[in-house]
């Protein structure tokens, strides 16, 4: 509770107050700042932290029966389509970094920009690290203003991934920062890239010992789905049944990564103006919200922001060709990826619980 506040809270009795109404709290976290609410010390107006953690996200969805989209971003545009599609559909949202998006756009470019949404707007917002590789990516994410950092050890051995999981928590959880680690092994290309033939099935019995022995927040399981545009060869169809054995063993929120449904309507768009894209599949609607039933949280969607994003760009530059101006062609490919992200909010049932 302490780290909505800045030293300031001593000295400000709306603040002061606040400590004592849990409701009030919240709705003073997600937005109005105490100078609204008239208080009596205007001059030493209350900083608040705006951004929340995914902990705090994920359970209020495990309660509320919905799954909050964690989505991953790389630059101002696709910052803003998720935070305007969060507005627009008063949804909380998760925006999630990758470490070659660090690498991409330089680690004080890109929180700068989540962290100045998170104090623009009043729907509840988390900054996550997604697929930090190692023990010194994920401090390092703490220690830049992450609310949330994913340790992906999944490559590692069973002991391994335990170990460095154990060690981010007690690293971050010091710092009030929520872990997500991952159990099991999703195929596809994301940070790594795994073949399909190597990708393993989160055991139930083994998600129990590992939530027990490292103290994580929330648990990123293995089910079926994969990362990229090509999920399924065949019936795309997802483990519900080990789903749901995994969700009655363990008490913590569950992840769902590689959950892009790769639409038939956004291919179509990308083809007709010059993508190729054969045999690109995802996971169906319906799966993901039976999924978002038997424990599943927060459902990462990268691919289809992608693909949004560049048949917006290819058809704004076959259609203008006279057009060279960025806004001009890179704020209609923002506004797709807004559609697409709103979609996900009502499908995913986060839409009006911010
Ligand atoms: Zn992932």
């Amino acid at each position: 509770m302490f780290n909505y506040f800045s030293v300031h809270w001593m000295f400000c009795v709306v603040c002061v107050g606040l400590l004592f109404d849990e409701n009030l709290l919240d709705t003073i976290k997600y937005g109005i700042k105490c100078n609204y609410l008239n208080c009596l010390w205007l001059s030493l107006e209350c900083e608040i932290e705006m951004l929340v953690t995914n902990k705090e996200l994920m359970v209020n969805a495990r309660k509320g029966g919905y799954g909050v989209g964690a989505f991953n971003v790389q630059n101002l545009e696709s910052v803003k389509a998720i935070v305007e599609a969060a507005v627009e559909e008063k949804s909380p949202a998760i925006l999630q970094i990758t470490p070659s998006v660090i690498k991409y756009a330089g680690m004080g470019y890109i929180t700068s920009i989540v962290k100045n949404a998170g104090d623009e707007v009043a729907v509840p917002l988390a900054m996550h690290l997604d697929h930090g590789e190692d023990y010194e990516t994920a401090i390092k994410c703490v220690d830049a203003g992450f609310t949330s950092v994913m340790i992906d050890g999944s490559f590692l051995s069973f002991e391994e991934n335990i170990a460095v999981s154990k060690r981010v928590v007690d690293y971050a959880h010091a710092k009030g920062v929520s872990v997500e680690a991952e159990l099991g092994k999703l195929a596809g290309v994301e940070e790594r890239s795994v073949e399909e033939k190597d990708a393993i099935l989160t055991d139930p019995n083994t998600a129990v010992e590992f939530v027990e022995k490292t103290g994580i927040d929330t648990l990123a399981v293995a089910i079926g789905t994969s990362h990229g545009a090509y999920k399924f060869k065949s019936a795309a169809k997802l483990d519900l049944d080990r789903l749901k054995l995994i969700n009655e063993k363990v008490s913590i929120p569950l992840v769902l990564h590689g959950s892009s449904s790769v639409p038939a309507w956004i291919c179509e768009k990308a083809t007709k103006y010059g993508a190729t894209l054969d045999g690109a599949k995802g996971v169906a609607e319906d799966q993901l919200q039976q999924a978002i039933k038997l424990g599943i949280a927060k459902i990462n969607i990268d691919t289809d922001l992608r693909l949004a994003f560049t048949a917006t760009v290819r058809e704004v530059l076959t259609n203008s060709t006279k057009e060279f101006d960025p806004r001009k062609i890179l704020g209609p490919a923002k506004d797709a990826m807004k559609e697409v992200a709103k979609g996900k909010m009502r499908l995913f049932g986060s839409s009006g619980k911010a």
